[in-house]
């Protein structure tokens, strides 16, 4: 079957007011730039209340439905079949021919819905409604009208360019666009969690940037290439992701050597959190964002979260905090980034673990603790920050 354009449907609800042309804008930008990756040249039109992307050449329908699925803001793509106005009787003839063509096992219950956005066609919606139902019915003898509960919904609208049928649904990312909703910083390290963290704020509208800590020569080049790889696929949907790479090799061999080994991973956390502020302060970023989920590991019992927790001035965003394990996975094989977050190379975490971490840590003791580090550890904060390496993601 050879589509036009496809209706883009996006969630109605919450964007009736006057702001709602913003979120039109922005998704019309976000459909635009995924278009861009195409194969094949395409219009996106705003009209009445609707947005079409319209082929202007051949292209690729794999690729434009994948691209047009990873848009949030997005609830329904509907690929559409754009009929010119040739009179009622060959619109009759060539919703058959749709129908052939699209379901050609002719076994199916259906109902028509039409709509006439302009008013001058001659036909009325119940009319055409009911002649395009028997149409349908005398040409496929298995095929059946329930007006409750069809199997296929056939869309049938008269517009001033031409006349749209249409009965795919396409199911979107669903969310709201992205640069709706301010700019946050995620705290990305090569595990399943923190992607699915991003993913998940970055579709309700929130530009991402992200910071991963890289710990050389205890981290391989290759543990900082697969947080590169999850940036990207994350960007997929976020749009570009400005990855800052922190050395952070010297604060954690710092600590190693000042701080009780049972609190090195909480400390260490504190200032990744500490550190992850400021950057975000420097760019614009509003909140910050973890895959911390409560109770997974020793350094996210609760203790531990109020611990981290109480060194951050911006919001701490941590959207799979009552999220079981199973269903973080879920969602990273939905997004695609399960698999390499599985890879097998080493975190800056593991390398420096104790075997047995506090998990009640006492924010007293750990403030007491993180004082030996008084000398040196603003400047070392410093430098981090400084030196950080910028990576585009996408
Ligand atoms: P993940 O699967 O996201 O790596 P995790 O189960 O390994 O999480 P932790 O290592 O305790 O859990 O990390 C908790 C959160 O802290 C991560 O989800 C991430 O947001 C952040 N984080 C941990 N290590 C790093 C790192 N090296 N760089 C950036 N952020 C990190
Ligand atoms: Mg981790």
């Amino acid at each position: 079957m050879k589509f036009h354009a496809f209706l883009i449907k996006y969630a109605e609800i919450g964007i009736k007011g006057k702001n709602r042309y913003l979120f039109e804008d922005a998704l019309v930008s976000r459909i635009i730039q995924a278009m861009r990756k195409v194969d094949g040249e395409f219009d996106v039109v705003k009209t009445n209340g609707r947005i079409y992307v319209v082929a202007k050449t051949e292209f690729d329908y794999e690729e434009a439905v994948d691209a047009l699925q990873h848009v949030f803001g997005i609830v329904w793509i509907c690929p559409v079949v754009q009929l010119a106005d040739e009179g009622f009787e060959v619109l009759k003839q060539r919703v058959v021919e749709y129908m052939a063509n699209l379901y050609p096992e002719a076994d199916y219950t259906f109902k028509v819905q039409s709509r006439r956005a302009r008013k001058s066609y001659p036909v009325e919606s119940q009319v055409m409604n009911a002649d395009l139902g028997e149409a349908i019915l005398k040409a496929f003898p298995n095929v059946r009208v329930d007006v409750h509960n069809p199997k296929i919904m056939l869309y049938v609208e008269v517009r001033d360019q031409g006349i749209n049928v249409y009965s795919i649904m396409i199911p979107g990312a669903g969310g709201m666009p992205v640069g709706t909703a301010g700019k946050a910083m995620l705290l990305l390290s090569g595990g399943i969690d923190s992607p699915v963290a991003g993913y998940m704020i970055s579709r309700r509208g929130v530009t991402l940037e992200a910071v991963y800590f890289h710990a050389p020569p205890y981290t391989s080049d290759r543990a900082k290439q697969k947080v590169v790889d999850l940036a990207c696929q994350v960007a997929k949907y976020s749009g570009p992701i400005r990855l800052h790479v922190i050395n952070f090799t010297d604060i954690q061999l710092y600590i190693y050597d000042q701080c009780p080994h049972d609190e090195l991973t909480i400390i260490m956390r504190r200032y990744m959190m500490r550190i992850a502020e400021q950057i975000a302060e420097n760019c614009g970023c509003l909140g910050l964002i973890t895959g911390e989920s409560i109770g997974q590991v020793a350094s996210q019992t609760m203790h531990s979260l109020a611990s981290t927790n109480e060194v951050c001035t911006l919001p701490v965003f941590r959207p799979v905090i009552g999220f079981d394990k199973q269903e973080i996975v879920e969602v990273a094989q939905k997004i695609g980034t399960f698999e390499t977050s599985i890879q097998p190379f080493e975190d800056c975490c593991t390398i420096f673990v104790a075997k047995h971490p506090v998990t009640k840590p006492n924010r007293k003791v750990i403030r007491h603790s993180e004082l030996k580090l008084a000398e040196k550890i603003e400047e070392m904060i410093k430098t981090c920050i400084e030196t950080d390496e910028i990576i585009i993601c996408k």
